[in-house]
């Protein structure tokens, strides 16, 4: 009867409760093992001019080489990265690889490309970032022009005198500044002006629905707008079809990413992208010029 079965439904979710909490814990384990013993590998999107085809930034999104559970994604373990503060480290290697990778781009002979890695607001709030940075470019002798960060819209919102200072200086550097995921926080024209930032990159969620929702294509139009006005780059994420492609290129977008363009593949790949032959091929499906 009802108060029996009650009661089994609250033993299940008590049962599914502590296995969710030993699953977490083993995780945990693994993952400070997986930072110490570096079970980790970058994969590199291109961010690619709609005018030229020109490759103009390449994110690093990082994946873990679980021993026995195989590649994950990041959704999988940033996030336990942050609440257990492992995420300072796994971001120095996540950046130390990063910048090693474009120094060793160059060193083939690939023309200069920069690498963006995103910062974990948790991080940027907590840690001394800039001394990171600046270690990292030190040891790998990378320019700081070919170096970007990409900060969500809510890290900019917490601590805003430290946030505007720190990204300052990383923009005196030479370093690029791009706002993640923009248009799912809530910063507002007048807000967003204060802060030293090179690029926004517009969420993956507008792009999807734009086709299809007249709200949505206005709200790309208004952030294209709105960043234009302030002499921001644009970029669009999570581009996968030509239609998406064109109205973007309409709206005087300048810079497109997504699945369209290429998923994020490992060094070797990506850097197909950067030379005029495959760029002609990337053309034959997206119609982007190949551009000078
Ligand atoms: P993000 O920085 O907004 O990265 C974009 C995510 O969207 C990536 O997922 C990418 O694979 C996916 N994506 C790109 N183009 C398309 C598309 O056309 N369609 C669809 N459906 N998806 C697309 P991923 O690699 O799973 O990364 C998820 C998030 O994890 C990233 O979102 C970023 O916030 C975070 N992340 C990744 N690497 C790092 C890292 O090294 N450090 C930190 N703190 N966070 C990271
Ligand atoms: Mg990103
Ligand atoms: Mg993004
Ligand atoms: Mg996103």
């Amino acid at each position: 009867h009802a108060k029996g079965a009650g009661k089994n439904v609250f033993a299940l979710f008590e049962k599914r409760m502590n296995e969710h909490a030993s699953e977490r814990v083993t995780l945990l384990t693994d993952l400070r093992q997986a930072v110490s013993q570096g079970e980790f590998v970058l994969h590199y999107q291109p961010k690619v001019d709609v005018l030229t085809g020109k490759v103009t930034s390449v994110e690093a999104l990082v994946r873990w080489m679980h021993p026995r559970l195989g590649l994950l994604g990041p959704d999988r373990f940033i996030r336990l990265a942050e609440e257990s503060g492992l995420i300072a480290e796994l971001t120095e290697w996540v950046m130390a690889t990063a910048c090693r990778q474009a120094k060793s781009w160059q060193e083939d002979g690939h023309p200069p490309v920069r690498v963006a890695v995103n910062l974990s607001p948790f991080h940027f709030q907590r840690q001394d970032v800039k001394e990171a940075i600046l270690a990292v470019l030190g040891a790998t002798e990378l320019d700081p022009a070919l170096f970007e960060i990409e900060i969500t819209e809510g890290a900019l919102m917490q601590n805003d005198e430290y946030t505007c200072r720190v990204l300052g200086e990383l923009r005196e550097m030479g370093i690029t500044v791009s706002v993640d995921d923009f248009g799912t926080g809530y910063s507002s024209l007048s807000y967003l002006h204060r802060f030293p930032i090179n690029t926004l990159k517009i969420d993956r969620t507008f792009i999807l629905n734009m086709m299809k929702s007249t709200e949505d294509q206005a709200i790309v139009t208004a952030i294209i707008a709105m960043a234009k006005s302030l002499n921001m780059q644009i970029v669009a994420e999570g581009v996968e079809t030509v239609e998406q492609l064109e109205a973007l290129k309409d709206q005087g977008c300048h810079e497109i990413q997504g699945f369209l363009i290429s998923r994020p593949v490992n060094a070797e790949k990506v850097a197909r992208f950067f030379t005029d032959e495959d760029r002609l091929r990337q053309d034959r499906r997206t119609g982007i010029p190949a551009g000078d």
